[in-house]
C-alpha cells in the first residue's frame, strides 16, 4: 500500500512492528493506548505501520489529513483489485465515519490494517 502511496507522496516510515520492550515504551509515553500484545504493531508481519510525509514537519497537522485521504484512496483502490483484503483504519478517524470531531485520540502517523465486517 505505501509502496503504491511513496510513487505518488513522498513519504517515511517511522514505525512498524513493535517488540514487547518498544510496545510497552510508548504506552508508557501516552504515545499508543494499548499495551503489549494488544496493538496491531505487535503482530508479525505488522498490522500497522505509522507513516508521515516527508519532509517532516510536525506542525503542519493539515499536510497530515491530506497525507491520510491520499492513503484511504489508494487502500480503496487495492482492494477494489483484490491485492489487499483489509480495510485502513487511520490514526485520525478511528471509527472510519470520516468526521474528524468525535476522535479523543489523534495519532495521525497511524495506518492499520483491520477486518472488514
Ligand atoms: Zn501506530
Amino acid at each position: 500500500m505505501f509502496l503504491e502511496t511513496v510513487q505518488h507522496f513522498d513519504c517515511s516510515v517511522l514505525s512498524g512492528h513493535r517488540s514487547k520492550e518498544e510496545q510497552n515504551r510508548v504506552f508508557l509515553e501516552g504515545k499508543s493506548l494499548l499495551q503489549y500484545p494488544d496493538s496491531k504493531h505487535n503482530s508479525l508481519p505488522s498490522l500497522a505501520v505509522d507513516v508521515v510525509p516527508y519532509p517532516i514537519d510536525w506542525k503542519d497537522k493539515e499536510r497530515f489529513y491530506y497525507f491520510a485521504g491520499y492513503v484511504k484512496r489508494i487502500a480503496q483502490e487495492l482492494r477494489r483489485q483484490k491485492v489487499v483484503g483489509k480495510e485502513l483504519r487511520w490514526g485520525g478517524d478511528w471509527d472510519r465515519d470520516t468526521s474528524m470531531n468525535d476522535q479523543s485520540f489523534f495519532d495521525l502517523p497511524h495506518f492499520e490494517l483491520v477486518d472488514t465486517e
